[in-house]
């Protein structure tokens, strides 16, 4: 994949850490059908990690759709920005190879 055909680009896109969670919840209520197995929800959630701390955050329903392509967005940045980084490994690794060899090229080869 290259820079220019990335996929956040053309959008407006909120990028989002984590990952939306599905949740079905039981009230405090003695009386409640939830008592009996029919539970409340489902309510969505957003997951994710601040260093040790693993936060979430209740979002409206209204909302999903918009935050769940911000999850998805942040995740393809960052298989991509991970994907760069090894391929620049590469690139250097094979460098350095020519260098010691004696061979160093001034173009290397970006595929
Ligand atoms: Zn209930």
């Amino acid at each position: 994949m290259t820079v220019s055909s990335f996929p956040v680009e053309d959008t407006t896109v909120t990028l989002l850490q984590g990952e939306i969670c599905m949740q079905y919840t039981r009230c405090g209520k003695t009386t409640c059908r939830c008592r009996e197995g029919s539970l409340h929800g489902p309510y969505y959630y957003r997951v994710w990690r601040e260093g040790d701390v693993v936060r979430k955050d209740y979002v409206r329903r209204d909302r999903l759709a918009e935050m769940q392509a911000g999850c998805d967005a942040y995740k393809a940045l960052m298989d991509h920005l991970k994907q760069s980084r090894q391929k620049r490994v590469q690139i250097e690794k094979s460098i350095r190879g020519e260098w010691r060899r004696g061979k160093v090229s001034i173009a290397a080869k970006a595929d």
